[in-house]
């Protein structure tokens, strides 16, 4: 077993990864060790493709199932629960608060087509906040 220095591919923590040489020869080092993710931003990564995938079922529901009334309850209330998850673990990741808000929700219910784009909004807000309040601390 071999130790690398590896930065994280999210937040570009440093850290130390073993492998057995023989097993990375198919893999050249320069294009392998970029690609790698931290343990806090591989499990956030993890839990983040989860609860996106089953939001995006709900969405193409929303979207394609001419049965399902604009107003359902039910899909508004799972929408509820899984964008509680989603920004649970997102504010988790960034170390803020959870700020849920009935709006996040609603917005997705809305227009299910943009749920990549309402959800990397999010993201970027959090992100945004989480650098405020490392500057404001130190
Ligand atoms: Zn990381």
């Amino acid at each position: 077993m071999n130790s690398y220095a590896y930065n994280c591919k999210f937040c570009s923590k440093p850290g130390i990864v073993k492998a057995d040489p023989l097993g990375l020869e198919m893999f050249t080092l320069e294009k392998w060790l970029p690609k790698i993710a931290c343990n806090r931003c591989g499990a956030f990564m993890d839990l983040k493709f989860k609860i996106t995938q089953e939001l995006n079922r709900m969405c193409r529901v929303l979207q394609t199932d001419s049965k399902v009334k604009r107003g359902d309850e039910k899909i508004k209330a799972k929408l509820v629960i899984l964008t509680k998850r989603y920004s649970q673990v997102a504010c988790d990741y960034y170390r803020l608060t959870n700020v849920w808000e009935e709006q996040f929700a609603e917005m997705i219910f809305d227009h299910p087509g943009e749920l990549y784009t309402i959800l990397n909004t999010y993201l970027q807000q959090l992100a945004r906040e989480a650098r405020k309040a490392t500057t404001a601390s130190v």
